[in-house]
């Protein structure tokens, strides 16, 4: 068996120890003749794995009491409506700023709950800049400020995290939780979909400060209050129990690599090298300012897009997978989560490398 280096952005590649342990653990797990798939939600073997990973992910983000840890299901789409449908007051404005593609979709969502200002955009740059905090023109008293800390689709990410003062800061952290040490004491909420830098699809991770908990009006639905999977340990229903396994595991994996310290500094020299030798080459190109450029998900155009089928095929027939780029933008993407190591990185720049030369 080989496995290719995956560069996808999701669902992305998964640590190599983490799916052998998972396949190891599959038939029968720990000798009780049956799956993970297979056993109650309310199993004290299946609580423990849910306990122990919630405790491995307070340890590597620094999550204190202040705030419920909360493993839910609908992607970090149903985010873009439950966050209005909880923090949202009726007659109150809430803050968005637009940064790429999936602000975007959060603003037009959060429209259908409440007042939206939205209090600044790069869109006039094509989303290569992200708008200095001195530029925003923020409500007067918002409900909260929400953002996108790392824009998937347009590889653009915050040099700074937002200073809003006694706001909730709403940070939709999909495809950068986990890159890299955070204060998440800043945050009122931060939500990610598990399968871009955490997991399998199917679970997605709310971490909110409990005292923004209890605020959604009486007509919110009660899968979609937060106050009830908080009251519940996430167990007020079936949770998506395989996929919070799962990513127990990768939080243990990630443990032992030393934490979002030790991978911070790796994922930085993963992207310094790709974007050193995009910037030196003459056949790529990468239209971010460079303060702004994603350290997770790293577009790149070829100058003659003729050769971008040639490319992508070559790729492929190399070991390097999914690296073309989102529908909407075209172009290639490479996004080198935690779980892509820096080999894949050395192979994906020295294949780029030697595909220019052929191509000259
Ligand atoms: C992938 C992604 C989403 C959408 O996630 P789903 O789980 O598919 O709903 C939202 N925001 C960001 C930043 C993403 O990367």
């Amino acid at each position: 068996m080989s496995r290719a280096y995956n560069f996808c952005a999701g669902p992305a590649a998964l640590p190599q120890a983490v799916l052998e342990q998972a396949q190891q653990e599959m038939l029968d797990y720990r000798g009780l003749g049956l799956s993970i798939m297979e056993m109650s939600h309310r199993d004290n073997v299946f609580v423990e794995i849910a306990e122990q990973a919630e405790k491995d992910l307070r340890d590597l983000m620094g999550i204190s009491d202040d705030y419920a840890v909360l493993f839910l299901q609908g992607g970090a789409s149903s985010q873009f409506a439950m966050v209005p449908m909880n923090l949202l007051g009726d007659g109150e404005t809430a803050d968005y700023i637009n940064t790429g593609q999936w602000s975007k979709k959060a603003i037009k969502e959060a429209g259908r709950y409440g007042n939206i200002n939205v209090a600044a955009s790069s869109e006039d740059t094509n989303f290569s800049t992200v708008p200095l905090q001195e530029s925003w023109n923020l409500s007067d008293n918002p409900a909260y400020v929400h953002y996108c800390p790392n824009e998937t689709i347009g590889g653009l990410e915050y040099s700074f995290v937002p200073q809003v003062g006694d706001t909730p800061l709403v940070a939709d952290m999909s495809s950068t939780i986990l890159s890299r040490p955070i204060d998440v004491n800043q945050y009122g909420l931060i939500y990610a979909g598990a399968q871009k830098n955490i997991g399998p699809a199917g679970l997605t991770l709310v971490v909110i400060r409990k005292d923004l908990l209890g605020k959604a009006a009486n007509n919110v639905p009660a899968m979609l209050n937060y106050q009830t999977h908080a009251d519940n340990d996430s167990m007020y229903n079936t949770p998506p129990t395989f996929a919070w396994y799962l990513s127990g595991l990768v939080f243990s994996w990630l443990k032992k690599q030393g934490g979002v310290g030790n991978m911070g500094e790796i994922n930085q020299r993963k992207a310094e090298k790709l974007y050193h030798f995009i910037d030196h080459s003459g056949l790529y190109s990468n239209p971010v300012e460079v303060i702004s450029r994603s350290r997770m998900n790293v577009p790149f155009v070829l100058a003659d897009d003729r050769l971008d089928k040639p490319f992508l095929d070559q790729a492929q027939a190399a070991g390097l997978l999914n690296l073309k780029g989102h529908r909407s933008v075209g172009g290639m993407r490479a996004s080198i989560y935690n779980a892509v190591p820096e080999a894949a990185v050395d192979a994906l720049i020295d294949f780029m490398a030697e595909f220019e030369k052929k191509n000259a």
